[in-house]
């Protein structure tokens, strides 16, 4: 069994200087409260941490990732706190357990290589120190030496998300040996049938050759010391898995399965690398395709290394990686062999420059062939700007950093996001506007009635997300707007005896479309309804016969503007009926959303019909500089129609506070179409609703009765104040996309 002495040693070996103390605190601690606890081998736990600890010792990391590694269990898995580690051991292995801690309660579900991909990346992004990933690499290590004593289906599930996740993972941190071991052991328990066929016909195929490995060892070392090459020459059989992988490529049966065996030249110098690559093709007949220089052209996880393929006696195959001590160090140990010691210490930030190149490194994607690519990729990933979340099912989701709640209903599909009226990050229900972070859980609760607000537009990042969003409300304006038209023009027909569904049904605008600016019916009439254009302008284009006696009608006039719009009613309101020769489509404003009761003042935006916005609301005073512009507007009383209103409620942060607020609203007969709550750092929450009310007096007395729950301090109706991209101002100019 393994004791901690062992890692002592081990550590001396390479660390002269080291914090022996905090070492055997961390192993007394562990000890401790681990003591107990059993493995699924019946053995101690702490075999588990002190074997992990070792595997850290042998990748050469400092005693911090050490001691994170022999305590990296006690978080999770006894009474030991965060804070009683930070007094123990200070802030950063602390820090380090914590964020082992964190990644270990990911869980990795889908079967889709590209939510492999995105899995990993989250993985990385989630911590701010790569020792984080080392340590939980080192676990997982051990697990899957160890994974014969758990229950079948666990085993395979461990398996295989160690070969989709974490053996990549190595490999992209460059750690070429574990990234080997755990490939082979995912596959040993993966797929055992195939496992054992394979491992039976190496051993066959090695029996079958007259050369044995050391021959082949032996021989190559002394080519090299005839050339005058000083080279270390070690051999071994090629890993199960990457054969595996290549015979399936190839698609080759085991049979003829013949190079298995590897050799690996060290030498001192990149010269020597070429000089020896010589020896090799003059004594052996290189296979021909099989010689691969990424010395010249690293990997992109900066392995360097001459590979080839050669044919020796019995025509058994074999290869030769040929490289450098340091070039060696890279491949085997990956980034730890990129730190420096100092004074016996090894501090990752002591270089941040380095770390940040690293960074980047791990975070490529692919392997890139070409060097310029792999350069310019590098510099896109010197902006790490990418956030990753889960959906409750478990699937991973990249957005770019700033992402919403709103981002990503709309990722998971447009309806949800249509219908979207607030969300829970890991369980708490947050404003739709807050930002994701790393390893957020995100639900998003939806209401078939809901629809998306224009407000959207100002948090979202994502692209695909403001398109729905303009989508959808273009749509919606445009289908209202098609709808006014029809009326307005009807009644200007009606004038002159004819009626709107029969030119409809007999086409009869078609010949005039293009000369009108529109390139449908449709177009036409949703102009007319924005109050782009004048109904009997259209009338006239169609008819010119009775030009003149149009002419004898009123004249239209920009001061026409200043007549009276008598009755409004939101738009597909049951019956909206404007007065006046100035037939504008007419909307309530957004950032007032004012109710019937309320004072109202009607704005004539351009494009875009009547604005009908609150006397009381912050923005009439700029919206009004243009006298021209202002239009009289009077509530007509309606029944049985409700009206959504904008609420902030300051309350004590208080246990069940929304709960209460919310039984009050539902009490008045109010729906809420969407209500969030924040706690702010003086102990208070905000809460704000979107409600529906029929009228100001309804309102009124909802007002109080909210301000008569116990902790609520103050309740108010909650005016927007005016961004360009909400509503646009005089002049702005933005009539609906076409
Ligand atoms: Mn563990």
């Amino acid at each position: 069994m393994l004791r901690f002495e062992d890692i002592l040693e081990e550590v001396e070996r390479f660390l002269p200087r080291f914090d022996e103390d905090m070492l055997r605190r961390a192993y007394v601690l562990s000890a401790h409260s681990h003591r107990g606890q059993l493995r699924s081998s019946g053995e101690p736990y702490l075999i588990h941490p002190l074997n992990v600890a070792m595997i850290l010792a042998q990748m050469h990391l400092d005693e911090v990732s050490i001691a994170t590694g022999l305590l990296h269990d006690v978080l999770e898995d006894t009474p030991v706190t965060r804070e009683r580690l930070e007094e123990l051991f200070g802030k950063e292995v602390a820090h380090l357990v914590d964020g082992v801690t964190k990644i270990g309660k990911f869980e990795y579900k889908s079967k889709e290589a590209q939510q492999a991909e995105t899995f990993r990346k989250m993985l990385l992004a989630t911590t701010d120190d790569i020792r984080v990933i080392l340590v939980k690499l080192a676990d997982r290590l051990h697990n899957m030496r160890t994974l014969e004593h758990l229950p079948e289906p666990k085993r395979r599930a461990v398996a295989a998300e160690t070969l989709e996740i974490y053996a990549p993972l190595a490999n992209r941190l460059g750690i070429g040996r574990m990234k080997g071991e755990l490939e082979d052991l995912s596959f040993k328990f993966l797929y055992p049938e195939e496992w054992r066929a394979l491992n039976t016909a190496i051993d066959e195929r090695m029996k079958a050759s007259s050369a044995s490995m050391e021959r082949v060892r032996m021989q190559l070392s002394q080519e090299m010391e005839a050339a005058g090459v000083r080279a270390e020459v070690t051999g071994r059989v090629k890993r199960l898995w990457s054969m595996r992988q290549k015979l399936i490529r190839q698609a080759i049966p085991i049979d003829q399965l013949y190079d298995v065996l590897a050799f690996r030249v060290i030498v001192e110098s990149r010269e020597e690398c070429y000089k020896a690559l010589g020896v090799v093709h003059q004594a052996w007949r290189p296979v021909p395709g099989r010689f691969k220089d990424y010395i010249a052209m690293p990997k992109a996880n900066l392995y360097q290394s001459l590979h080839t393929s050669v044919v020796g006696e019995g025509s058994l195959a074999f290869e030769v990686q040929i490289r450098t001590r340091d070039m060696d160090a890279v491949a085997e140990q990956g980034i730890a062999a990129h730190w420096k010691y100092k004074e016996g210490k090894l501090d990752p930030r002591l270089d941040e420059k380095r770390v940040a190149f690293l960074r980047q490194i791990l975070e490529t994607t692919r392997e890139v062939k070409d060097p310029r690519e792999f350069l310019s990729s590098l510099k896109l990933d010197l902006f790490p700007d990418e956030v990753y979340t889960f959906s409750p099912r478990g699937e991973v989701f990249a957005f770019p950093r700033g992402a919403t709640p709103v981002d990503f209903a709309y990722r998971i599909h447009t309806d949800v996001g249509h219908r979207c009226v607030g969300a829970r990050l890991n369980g708490r229900l947050v404003p739709l506007k807050t930002p994701l972070q790393n390893g957020d859980r995100i639900e998003i609760l939806t209401s078939p009635v809901a629809q998306p607000s224009r407000d959207w537009l100002t948090f979202v990042v994502t692209s695909r997300a403001r398109n729905k969003i303009k989508a959808f409300i273009h749509s919606a304006e445009k289908d209202r707007a098609i709808e006014v038209g029809k009326r307005l023009l009807e009644r200007e027909l009606k004038k002159s005896g004819r009626r709107l569904a029969k030119l409809l049904d007999t086409k009869a605008f078609d010949p005039h479309l293009a000369e009108l600016g529109a390139a449908r019916t449709d177009d036409l009439l949703a102009d007319i309804g924005f109050g782009k254009l004048v109904p009997k302008f259209v009338v006239q284009k169609l008819f010119p016969a009775e030009e003149e006696a149009g002419a004898e009608g009123k004249p239209e006039k920009a001061s026409g503007l200043r007549a009276v719009v008598r009755k409004i009613l939101p738009f597909g309101g049951s019956g909206i009926r404007v007065k006046g020769d100035n037939d504008l489509l007419v909307a309530l404003a957004e950032c007032c959303k004012p109710v019937p009761g309320d004072d109202v003042i009607g704005y004539i935006t351009r494009g875009r019909g009547v604005s009908v916005h609150a006397s009381a609301c912050p923005n009439v005073k700029s919206l009004l500089v243009d006298p021209g512009r202002e239009i009289e507007v009077e509530w007509e009383s309606v029944k049985d129609h409700s009206f959504t209103v904008d609420m902030e409620i300051l309350t004590e942060d208080r246990k069940g506070m929304l709960a209460r607020i919310t039984k009050v609203i539902s009490d008045a007969e109010s729906n809420i179409q969407s209500i969030d709550a924040r706690a702010m750092k003086d102990g208070n929450a905000v809460i704000t609703a979107t409600l529906t009310t029929p009228d100001r007096k309804h309102l009124d007395r909802l007002l109080i009765a909210i301000r008569g729950v116990p902790g609520v301090t103050q309740v108010r109706r909650k005016f927007h104040t005016h961004r360009p991209a909400v509503l646009p101002g005089p002049g702005a100019g933005t009539g609906p996309e076409k």
